[in-house]
């Protein structure tokens, strides 16, 4: 086990001891030649994990909603038009940015737990033309996971941005910044990356670049790209000062990852969730999010009839697990569960142990020890560290 509490909601998710050891180093100068190679190897590994030889990395203290807005106040202006693909809670929340910032949105947002049709996107491009398309690749709030590919295929060649909201899925999900044609992939280290919450994310493509300098100002001063640019060069330069402890910390989570390899922690992800997934169907429980859209990263999961959400997620607690309430619409109707990042075979043995408790405590009827045998054969082997 990695905590004594298993934190299994869809971020903050555990942080691996290693991780937590490098948080705990003294803190040092950050001008300090040993912290500048930190921040070196912090900005490579996560171009590497963006998988992209271009893409111009930018790590600053914050967390996802400021990657989320210098991804777009740098590369959008005031009286431009951003075409939102929302599915759900954080798609919706680059609405309410565009909106703060003088920025027109059409928002085309699915029914909750579904994804929006490519041919939606298709239309809309036909119509239209946007400064930037926005895609939440996975949204926290319902489980989905946005079909990017099929996205990108209709914006390859046009003249709209696009941003990606990787968030939830990046170090869980495969993210190919330069084949996807990205130009801003925005992030955050506390979910698939499995380092702590505090930092602001974002890979910027040339032309995402090109179209901050060609402005003279933007609305921001902190999160000005340009002001940042020369930091990200050369982490030796000052322009705020960084935080360096978490800077250590998620360079030494992106080693995790690099170790770990990309291929086989993305299977990984895809053998938890099926394995998760597999326990759920035995205990009876069934999935909010549609399927052939449903993300590895987190589990979206109807409650029970007649089950209310605070008594089960007390139930829950009080065997060691805490997972997530349902956001908006499904208040009360669902509970969220992460599985991502350093999550492995204990812990989602420990948490469908919880689950079967919790449910029979609720009078539930479950068949004792269903869940983790069907999940048991789908798990993965640990992985490498
Ligand atoms: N986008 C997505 C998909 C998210 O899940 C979240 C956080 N749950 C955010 C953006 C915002 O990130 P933060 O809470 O770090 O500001």
């Amino acid at each position: 086990m990695l905590e004594e509490t298993l934190t299994m909601i869809p971020g903050p998710t555990p942080v691996h001891p290693q991780v937590l050891a490098a948080l705990a180093r003294p803190t040092s100068s950050h001008v300090a030649p040993a912290f500048v190679e930190s921040f070196r190897k912090a900005l490579a590994g996560f171009q590497a994990l963006g998988q992209t030889a271009t893409g111009q990395p930018v790590i600053v203290a914050g967390g996802g909603t400021l990657a989320m807005e210098m991804g777009i106040i740098n590369v959008v202006a005031p009286g431009e038009r951003v075409l939102v693909l929302s599915h759900g809670y954080f798609g919706d929340r680059f609405r309410d940015l565009l909106e703060a910032f003088g920025i027109g949105c059409d928002l085309l947002q699915a029914p909750w737990g579904q994804a929006v049709a490519p041919a939606e996107l298709a239309a809309r491009l036909a119509a239209n033309r946007y400064a930037a398309v926005t895609i939440t690749h996975v949204d926290t709030s319902t489980g989905t996971l946005a079909p990017v590919e099929a996205y990108v295929d209709l914006l390859r060649g046009r003249p709209e941005l696009v941003i990606l909201d990787g968030v939830c899925a990046t170090g869980g999900i495969d993210e190919r910044f330069d084949d996807w044609g990205l130009d801003v992939l925005l992030t955050a280290p506390q979910k698939a990356i499995g380092a702590p919450p505090g930092l602001a994310l974002c890979l910027f493509s040339e032309r995402a670049l090109a179209r901050r300098r060609a402005r003279t100002a933007v609305p921001a001063y902190y999160a000005d790209l340009l002001r940042w640019l020369p930091v990200m060069q050369d982490p030796g330069r000052y322009y705020s000062t960084p935080c360096v402890n978490e800077i250590v910390a998620l360079g030494e989570a992106l080693g995790l990852i690099q170790r770990e390899g990309l291929a086989a922690r993305f299977a990984r992800h895809g053998r938890i969730a099926a394995a998760v997934r597999a326990g759920l169907d035995a205990l009876g429980l069934r999935l909010f999010t549609a399927a052939g859209c449903r993300a590895d990263t987190l589990s979206v999961i109807l409650l029970p009839e007649g089950i209310e959400d605070p008594a089960f997620r007390q139930a829950m607690a009080a065997r060691g697990a805490v997972v997530a309430g349902g956001l908006g619409p499904i208040a009360g109707k669902a509970f969220r569960l992460g599985h991502m990042g350093n999550i492995a075979a204990g812990e989602v043995v420990a948490v469908l142990g919880a689950l079967e408790g919790s449910l029979q405590a609720l009078g539930v009827r479950v068949e004792p020890g269903a869940a983790i045998a069907a999940a048991a054969p789908l798990l993965p082997a640990p992985a490498p560290r």
